[in-house]
């Protein structure tokens, strides 16, 4: 039998060929990967991770960090990444829900770590973000060569931790075929060659970093420059070396603002993609004004992968994450019956193929409950369908407001609001209210310099929004909360706001 995922990296790599750069001037060649994944492989066994087992990693984004991925996925374990930003506290849950064979941390965390892997089993070894530690000590003296073991399809590859923005984590159980396939579908409908050289500033912790951005590399035997952040004069440097980069919203709010963002500086670039938060319509108009070039915007979550996509050729539209990938059936139910919607109507998103997730790690419950008996994946996010198949996400089913028996999609506030002169963004939150259930809460970030009063957002809404979409306040603030991937926690709102209306 073969190994699944690997095999079809293996199949595509040449030896010589760059891999990665990173920002220190290192340069890697994908013989360079085989090699050091292979070496890490072989302490994994060592360390005596099997088939199976999981290995869980908390470590700075690095070459080194990818290999132990790749050595993870050749060795059979469950690779789990798990947020840099994590606390001792959150990562007693994690390892203890997870129950990781090796634990892989900074050397600045070991002290605080070790007795929190001990109590679970598991060994902990390091690595740091200049390719030192434990764990890179073992594998330098180990053979360059590792026979991969054999995985098929349906194994697991990973468990990845969801972003924990509408609540506690959960870990999504991903085999080497919901990766290996997306993957696939990715590096087709976006074109992806050898020739490609993607400017890689995202965590590698998340599904868009590691899976989308880094397995779509790898299949392609294309290049990409490692940053450890996002830095937007070091794009910008990188953009006439590049072809292309994949960014969260943030990335593109910040290159806007930037008087280096011209034609000029992306003429060499031929694709910029969007994902994991909504991309201001505005911030798309704006950035296709400065550069010529239309951001591309698609939509996943870390349980299904890639569901969506703006097309290559054809018209990117703002505000919208385009058409189903290619083997991907998306569908709009009623919340409630679970009976699909009009057409143009909104409802909950719903979605079925080989990039969706085998259910939540020790969750049977939770798992049952999010799948429709014909195998549809209930998404938890609203959306709809317009007339021409472009998909539209109106946000959570969580965030939907629900005030006097009516049913507000924050969203459409949202975009009300970021229309008016002087308004930077806005969150359109719930929050409970005596007489309404919940008030329909208006949360405005303005320029620098505006002058924005409740009033003057108030009136104009005031025509263009029905009364009971109005919101019953609006509160301004400098900045929205935002976690690592820079989505906005209305949670984080929401409680801040809890007494508004008492
Ligand atoms: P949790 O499930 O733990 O609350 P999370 O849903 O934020 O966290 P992720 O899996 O990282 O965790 O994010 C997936 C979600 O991100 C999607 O369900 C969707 O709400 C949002 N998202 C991703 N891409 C887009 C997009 N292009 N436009 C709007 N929302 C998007
Ligand atoms: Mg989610």
């Amino acid at each position: 039998m073969s190994n699944h995922l690997f095999d079809a990296i293996r199949q595509t790599l040449k030896p010589d060929a760059t891999f990665i750069e990173t920002t220190s001037g290192e340069r890697w060649t994908y013989g360079d990967m085989l090699a050091v994944s292979a070496k890490i492989a072989n302490a994994l066994v060592d360390l005596g991770v099997e088939p199976g087992d999981r290995v869980a990693v908390q470590v700075e984004k690095s070459a080194e960090a990818l290999m132990l991925y790749l050595a993870c996925v050749r060795a059979g374990a469950i690779y789990l990444p798990l947020n840099t930003g994590y606390t001792l506290t959150e990562l007693d849950y994690f390892i203890g829900d997870a129950e990781p064979r090796l634990v892989v941390c900074t050397p600045r965390a070991m002290d605080g770590l070790t007795p929190v892997a001990k109590a679970r089993g598991a060994r902990v070894e390091t690595l740091d973000d200049k390719g030192g530690g434990s764990l890179m000590d073992l594998a330098r003296a180990k053979p360059a060569e590792f026979s991969d073991v054999a995985r098929g399809p349906d194994d697991l590859a990973a468990i990845l931790y969801t972003s924990g923005t509408t609540g506690r984590s959960k870990g999504a159980m991903l085999t080497h075929d919901n990766l290996l396939s997306n993957a696939a579908t990715l590096r087709d409908h976006w074109r992806f060659t050898p020739k490609d050289r993607l400017i890689h500033a995202l965590p590698i912790f998340h599904t868009h970093g590691l899976f989308v951005a880094s397995n779509v590399i790898m299949l392609s035997g294309a290049s990409m420059y490692f940053m450890p952040k996002f830095d937007a004069d070091e794009a910008l440097r990188q953009m006439p070396a590049s072809t292309a980069m994949m960014g969260v919203p943030t990335f593109y709010t910040r290159l806007v603002q930037h008087p280096g963002l011209t034609r000029e500086a992306a003429r060499n670039m031929r694709l910029f993609i969007s994902g994991s938060a909504p991309l201001l319509a505005e911030t798309h108009r704006q950035f296709e004004t400065m550069t010529g070039h239309p951001i591309l915007e698609r939509y996943g979550m870390t349980e299904t992968n890639m569901n969506t996509s703006n097309p290559y050729d054809g018209d990117r539209i703002a505000g919208t994450v385009g058409f189903p990938l290619p083997g991907v059936s998306l569908r709009v139910t009623d919340p409630e019956t679970g009976k699909p919607v009009e057409d143009g109507e909104t409802g909950m998103i719903e979605v079925k193929g080989p990039n969706v997730f085998k259910g939540y790690w020790r969750m049977p419950e939770k798992t049952a409950s999010e799948f429709r008996s014909d195998g549809f994946f209930i998404t938890g996010d609203l959306g709809k369908i317009d007339e021409r198949g472009y998909v539209h996400i109106v946000g959570r089913g969580k965030d939907l407001v629900i005030s006097g028996g009516y049913n507000i999609y924050p969203k459409e506030v949202e975009s009300e609001i970021d229309q008016i002169d002087g308004v930077m963004e806005s969150a359109v939150i719930g929050v409970a209210h005596p007489d309404f259930g919940e008030g329909v809460t208006a949360v405005v970030v303005p320029n620098t310099g505006a002058s924005l009063t409740e009033r003057s957002i108030l009136d104009h809404l005031n025509d263009r929004l029905a009364k009971y979409k109005q919101p019953k306040k609006v509160l301004f603030v400098d900045e929205l909360p935002r976690n690592t991937m820079g989505k906005v926690q209305k949670n984080v709102l929401r409680d801040a706001y809890a007494g508004l209306y008492q």
